[in-house]
């Protein structure tokens, strides 16, 4: 019975895992091509290297410096 308990303990850590994957999940849709922050053409480069990039380079290095500011200050 324990082991029974066991799998279906298992297969709940799976499933969160899946649930917590299809949340985080970066992006499956790719990009446009125009950048959503500025509505400028994202660099033909940039999409090459990432179909999936929403934002051209300018705004993608604001964006990322805004980001690591957020994490640096942390939650609330
Ligand atoms: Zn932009």
């Amino acid at each position: 019975m324990d082991d029974i308990d066991l799998a279906a303990e298992r297969i709940d850590m799976l499933n969160a895992a899946a649930i917590q994957a299809v949340l985080g999940k970066v992006e499956t849709v790719p990009s446009s091509g125009i950048c959503r922050a500025c509505n400028e053409p994202i660099e033909p480069d940039r999409l090459k290297a990432n179909p999936y990039a929403k934002h051209c380079h300018d705004c993608a290095d604001e964006l990322e410096a805004l980001a690591k500011m957020a994490r640096r200050r942390g939650p609330g």
